[in-house]
């Protein structure tokens, strides 16, 4: 009889435990990932190698631009990024985290002013948040390992994928390829 009562205790005391550190896991998520749905909240969750900073870390790491970008969604003017004319062969990596983002063979000459892509490397390495700022509906492009924000989404790009990726310059580096 005290064996069952014990084995009950068990497991009650390990689904107190399970629940819990769910509760917590979503409590982790950074102001800006708030209203992402649940389908890409998991989808980030899935990188468990995720990067959760204070305001004072990511200062003293990134330049004021970066952190305005990134951390304050901010937006450089258009036509005064470093990347906007930028097409040469190589991979734009996230400024604060290097999380390979896009490649330059996906890059095109959007007239925009801000460097534009039709597809990231790999769409779990984005997460997509609707941004309903300055009176406009528009799907904002995240970094799913930092959380820092690096542009918008639109749907007037090019084939394949009909996608624009509209990235500031300043929440990238360029890391060029060597030509083979
Ligand atoms: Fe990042």
């Amino acid at each position: 009889m005290i064996k069952i009562i014990l084995s009950s205790l068990i497991v009650i005391a390990g689904l107190l435990v399970w629940s819990f550190s769910n509760q917590s896991n979503e409590g982790t998520g950074t102001d800006s990932n708030s209203f992402i749905s649940d389908s890409t909240k998991k989808q980030g969750a899935q990188m468990s190698d995720k990067i959760i900073k204070s305001d004072e870390e990511w200062k003293k790491e990134l330049s004021p631009e970066e952190y305005r970008i990134l951390r304050e969604k901010g937006t450089e003017k258009a036509f005064t990024g470093k990347y906007w004319n930028n097409f040469e062969l190589g991979t734009y990596v996230c400024a604060a985290c290097g999380t390979e983002l896009f490649e330059s063979d996906t890059k095109f000459e959007s007239g925009c002013g801000w460097p534009s892509y039709f597809e990231p490397i790999d769409s779990s390495r984005i997460i997509y948040k609707k941004d309903s700022s300055y009176g406009m509906i528009r799907t904002e492009v995240i970094c799913a390992k930092c959380g820092g924000h690096l542009g918008h989404v639109f749907d007037d790009g090019p084939p394949p994928t009909g996608k624009r990726y509209c990235i500031n310059s300043g929440s990238m580096k360029f890391i060029k390829k060597d030509k083979k």
